[in-house]
């Protein structure tokens, strides 16, 4: 009995996009059909190996017949099947999360450029619907006894009905549309033309694809002997692909544009990668690998259910994908696939967890990605800087939460701006360009570069040429806390109270003040005593009077960054504040010059909360300090 269904509401809103397509790169359907008649011979052949006697090893291919007269083409495969309730779930509805995306990106697409972008989106089944009026799917599962036909025209509903089918596996028949001005449909049933698209879209694939082809050959006379100038039509069947995957073609048969065309199709990608990596490797661990670094992060990479992980192949047949144990967590973003001859093709998920040998692969293929950041780091920075901003944050995370083991790897690919160049350096950079007096790496931390550059403790550095790093990723100083030095060289924040890298004269000078104003430290000290531990004069200082620094551990910023850990407010570690002022500064002559105790401390809390504001942070009591401004004011106004 056939049974109507209505499509589910995504999947019309789909099919209307397809129906109506304005893409132009309509030929894709075929790929897509191609693609999915292999995932089921992967899908039968993986059976196979886990229980051969249920369900017995066959050979696998795919056809393609081409019917001119009905004007239809079929692309049939001797794979798993479906069963009815497979049929209804997996073409009546989108599951696929692709293909919501897909959805999201077309409604937000605004130009006619970026739909033809889109065109090249992988959206499956449902894309043969940019060249089919009809479409009707004939399949069994190999579980089942009965055979299913699909029907639909793609608009709003399917009907179903059950059918004798022979043999497991499915076919699936394209009613192409009549041809219009705008678009030649019958082009998909010349030979050339799908000869063409399969040596495009889906040489690789491997299974052979099979389509009867005519041959003009020479009449032979009845001996046997070919006849001058005369010839015949015959059809023969040919395997229209190679069936080598891309990845174990000869190197030099596999360009960067069919690397990058490989992953667009796989990986529902529109962008080229930043890179790809074809890897061979030989000797002890013997593979195949692609790696991909997309140019732009998959789009649920910061989400929770990111699933991490390159594609399994053992010996050529397909075993999982998003295998998490070939990918370390800073390299999520990475991605690709690993075809091994080694492994046992029954693997199974608990072996995987446990296999040495994914493991030394996975070292290898680490390795090689970030031996590919460092190639383009020396050959391309511009290049690198882009790919930098995008995954950088990464980097710093592997060194973060391999706390420090992989700090050799990794460490010579962070960079970062600074207050002496125009572009971002590294810490070998810094480094090189160090005076030979100064003794630290010194850097600024704060939520931005603005707030990094209006810093008050950056006015001597300035003054003195000396270069500092700026830190404007809540990772970053934890990453040097882990580091603790760089080629011997210590890094300090510029926020940090030190007085070993001062020279004698300043040190002299600063002894002195704090003796000759030990009465004002002392009444500030007082009167800030729940706000800092400490009140002194700053060597760092040029313009502002005054700045928060502080001690040796917890810096402000990292106060700041544990503060807002959700739950850690009471708990998070404090920074050990000193509040340093500038003697030089007008502000602090004209409070030198009071008698008054109580006026003094009535300025402190202002001198605080300034050099709080002034370097980005909150301050505690708004209310307070704009109660006190405003006295001040009133003050001024009246005299
Ligand atoms: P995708 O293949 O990317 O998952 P499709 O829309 O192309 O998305 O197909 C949806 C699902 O329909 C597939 O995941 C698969 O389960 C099923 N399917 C499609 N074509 C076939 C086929 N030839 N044989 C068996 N199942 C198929």
């Amino acid at each position: 009995m056939k049974e109507l269904k209505e499509f589910q509401t995504e999947t019309k809103q789909l099919l209307n996009l397809m129906i109506n397509s304005i893409y132009t790169n309509k030929d894709i359907f075929l790929r897509e059909l191609i693609s999915n008649a292999s995932d089921a011979n992967d899908k039968y052949k993986f059976l196979t190996y886990k229980d051969s006697n249920k369900y017995p090893s066959s050979e696998h291919e795919i056809k393609i017949v081409r019917n001119k007269d009905e004007r239809y083409l079929e692309v049939i495969d001797n794979g798993i099947g479906m069963t009815k309730a497979e049929v209804i779930s997996n073409l009546g509805t989108i599951a696929k999360s692709g293909s919501k995306e897909f959805l999201e990106k077309v409604s937000k697409a605004k130009s006619d450029k970026e739909f033809d972008i889109i065109g090249q989106f992988g959206v499956g089944f449902y894309s043969a619907f940019m060249v089919a009026k009809k479409i009707e799917v004939y399949t069994r599962s190999l579980d089942d006894t009965t055979g299913y036909l699909f029907t639909s025209d793609g608009i709003d509903t399917y009907s179903i009905e059950a059918i004798d089918k022979k043999d497991h596996g499915t076919l699936i028949r394209v009613y192409l549309k009549d041809d219009s001005d705008d678009f030649e449909y019958s082009k998909y049933l010349e030979e050339f033309t799908i000869k063409d698209l399969v040596k495009k879209y889906s040489d690789y694939i491997k299974y052979p694809i099979k389509m009867d082809v005519t041959k003009k050959e020479q009449v032979k006379d009845e001996k046997g002997e070919p006849i001058k100038d005369k010839y015949e039509d015959i059809v023969v069947t040919e395997t229209l692909n190679s069936m080598v995957p891309i990845w174990k073609k000869p190197r030099k048969d596999v360009s960067e544009a069919d690397l990058a065309e490989f992953y667009k199709s796989k990986y529902f990608d529109y962008h080229d990668p930043y890179f790809s990596l074809y890897i061979k490797a030989e000797g002890l661990l013997e593979y195949n690998a692609l790696i991909f670094v997309p140019s732009h992060p998959p789009i649920n990479l910061y989400s929770e259910n990111y699933e991490k992980g390159l594609d399994l192949y053992v010996k050529g047949v397909f075993i999982k994908d998003h295998t998490k144990e070939l990918v370390p967590d800073y390299l999520k973003f990475i991605k690709g696939l690993v075809d091994d001859d080694d492994l046992d093709l029954n693997i199974s998920r608990e072996m995987l967890q446990n296999s040495p040998l994914l493991t030394k692969i996975a070292n290898n293929i680490e390795k090689k990605v970030i031996d590919k950041f460092a190639e383009i780091k020396n050959s391309d920075y511009e290049k690198y800087l882009k790919i930098f901003e995008t995954y950088g944050s990464y980097l710093k995370y592997g060194i973060y939460s391999s706390y420090g083991n992989k700090k050799d790897l990794l460490q010579d690919l962070l960079v970062y701006s600074s207050l002496n160049s125009e572009k971002p350096i590294s810490f070998k950079e810094y480094k090189d360009k160090m005076g030979k007096d100064q003794k630290y790496i010194y850097y600024a931390s704060n939520k931005n570069i603005d707030a990094i550059k209006n810093m008050p403790q950056l006015e001597k550095f300035k003054q003195k040429g000396i270069d500092v790093l700026f830190f404007d990723n809540e990772i970053d100083e934890f990453v040097t806390m882990i580091l603790n030095n760089y080629d011997n060289v210590q890094f300090k924040s510029i926020t940090e109270e030190a007085n070993d890298d001062l020279s004698k004269e300043e040190k002299d000078k600063l002894d002195s003040l704090n003796a000759s104003y030990k009465r004002i430290l002392d009444v500030l000290k007082e009167s800030l005593k729940d706000k800092v531990d400490d009140v002194s004069f700053s060597t760092k200082l040029v313009d502002s009077p005054v700045c928060v620094e502080n001690k040796q551990g917890v810096s402000l910023n990292m106060e700041q960054v544990l503060k807002e850990q959700p739950g850690a407010e009471n708990v998070a570690p404090k920074a050990s504040k000193v509040l340093e002022i500038n003697p030089d500064s007008d502000l602090f002559k004209a409070i030198s010059q009071l008698d008054d105790d109580e006026k003094i401390k009535s300025y402190s809390s202002l001198l605080y909360n300034e050099a709080m504001i002034l370097q980005g942070f909150e301050i505690d009591n708004k209310v307070e300090f704009v109660k006190k401004l405003n006295q001040l004011m009133l003050e001024a106004l009246k005299k």
